[in-house]
């Protein structure tokens, strides 16, 4: 069989959604698996919006996803001559003639098969088959003498030799187009896989209205690179076995079109969030100190704790953060005084009957204890729970106290790492805001 050519043809408009980029994504991961080449084409013809800056853009957002391409990128707008010498042939030969009337007067208009079946193999989807009868003739070269998408995405992958497209079910209707076109031009087609759509929790394709829908809006908000990737992957792929979260590595190696799916995938934003977080704890040690360290100067914050020493602080923040963002909000209370509230859970836990008392008690005792250790701070929390019918009721409000929100490293580790002294006077401060 001849070497196998993939490509990614996105046209560049500033924005990468996410659609077009597992498109390229399962492209790669294919390539990678055989051992083909992975080709880019920039189709740049809609000169608007195909800036150079979209096109850095473009770029831009495969680097940062490691999608390497195995040839110099072609730009479609190159090879405008090759689709008008195309168009020309098939004029000559009569598979396209140039209409002389209506509104598409002066464009070459491809002529699609009157009758039988046009039939393709999908590789996702299995056999597509369209009633000739039911297709009509299109343009190919506008009047103004420009090439349309189909004529010049179908010369391309000719000049490129692709042997297999890769894209979005949104062209299955193009395709029955463009193996006509391939046949009219004496190439026998490529092979095609349409990857199904991706839709939101209503079953609709998923769009801006339901969220991040970029590449570029992921990244600002704190996903990391191989999560997307993963995550992609996995809206229209299934390894066949129950692993989620995989290596670069173990994807190639298990990548087949066999196991993608041809029904719509569910974009699952908390899955999302909840791989990030699986992908930021196995991160190493000082990138995420590098992380944070940007984030809590970026704040205006001071980059060691208050308390104890940063290496400390990570211990158990690294494997609670879901995405980098969320830094330094979810740990700001090791590292100033002046950390803030939230109003909810000041409502919820702090101002209830008797919160007060409990917060002044809660304090004298720990100020009397010898060693502040886990061992010892939970004991005493635990003593005054079983006089209070439940850990709830103590638990709660200390953490509101002491850190000013419900989530957090497990309490009694967050009361060590806040150290005695804090935690004594946060609970006194506190308490002090309460009326009796
Ligand atoms: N530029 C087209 C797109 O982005 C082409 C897709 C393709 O043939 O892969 O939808």
């Amino acid at each position: 069989m001849d070497q196998v050519r993939v490509r990614f043809a996105p046209s560049p408009t500033g924005k990468v959604h996410i659609g077009n980029i597992r498109a390229a994504i399962f492209n790669w991961l294919y390539a990678r698996h055989v051992g083909g080449k992975f080709l880019l084409r920039v189709e740049d013809t809609d000169l608007e919006r195909s800036t150079p800056e979209a096109i850095q853009t473009l770029l831009e957002c495969m680097e940062w996803l490691g999608l390497d391409f195995d040839e110099p990128v072609v730009y479609q707008t190159h090879n405008v001559q090759k689709h008008l010498e195309a168009a020309e042939k098939l004029l000559a030969e009569g598979y396209a003639y140039k209409e002389t009337e209506g509104p598409k007067a002066g464009c070459i208009v491809f002529r699609m098969p009157k009758e039988g079946r046009i039939e393709f193999e999908d590789l996702v989807k299995g056999r597509m088959k369209k009633k000739a009868e039911d297709t009509q003739d299109f343009v190919i070269v506008r009047s103004d003498g420009s090439p349309v998408f189909h004529l010049a995405n179908v010369v391309d992958d000719m000049l490129q030799n692709i042997t297999l497209v890769i894209r979005g079910d949104d062209h299955v209707e193009n395709t029955f187009k463009h193996i006509e076109l391939f046949k009219a031009l004496g190439y026998t087609p490529p092979q095609y896989a349409h990857l199904p759509m991706i839709v939101n929790n209503m079953g609709k394709p998923y769009s801006k209205r339901d969220g991040a829908a970029f590449v570029g809006e992921f990244r600002e908000q704190g996903y990391l690179p191989e999560t997307l990737f993963n995550f992609l992957l996995l809206l229209g792929w299934a390894p066949g076995d129950d692993r989620e979260v995989m290596t670069r590595e173990e994807m190639i190696e298990a990548f087949s079109l066999e196991r993608c799916k041809s029904s719509p995938s569910r974009f699952d934003m908390k899955k999302l969030r909840w791989m990030n977080g699986e992908y930021i704890a196995k991160q190493p040690k000082e990138q995420f100190k590098a992380e944070l360290v940007a984030r809590l100067k970026a704040a205006g914050l001071p980059e060691q704790p208050l308390n104890g020493s940063l290496d400390a602080v990570i211990g158990p923040v690294q494997p609670r953060t879901k995405v980098y963002t969320e830094l330094p909000g979810n740990c700001i209370y090791f590292f100033t005084e002046e950390y803030p509230f939230d109003e909810a859970a000041v409502t919820k836990r702090l101002k209830q009957p008797g919160v007060r008392e409990l917060l002044e008690e809660m304090a004298n005792r720990f100020e009397a204890l010898e060693d502040f250790t886990e061992e010892a701070t939970e004991a005493i929390v635990r003593a005054k729970s079983e006089e209070l019918g439940g850990m709830g009721p103590v638990v709660h409000p200390i953490r509101v106290a002491v850190s000013g929100i419900t989530e957090g490293p497990g309490l009694f580790e967050l009361l060590v790492l806040v150290g005695k002294e804090r935690t004594v006077a946060r609970l006194r401060k506190a308490a002090a805001t309460l009326t009796a």
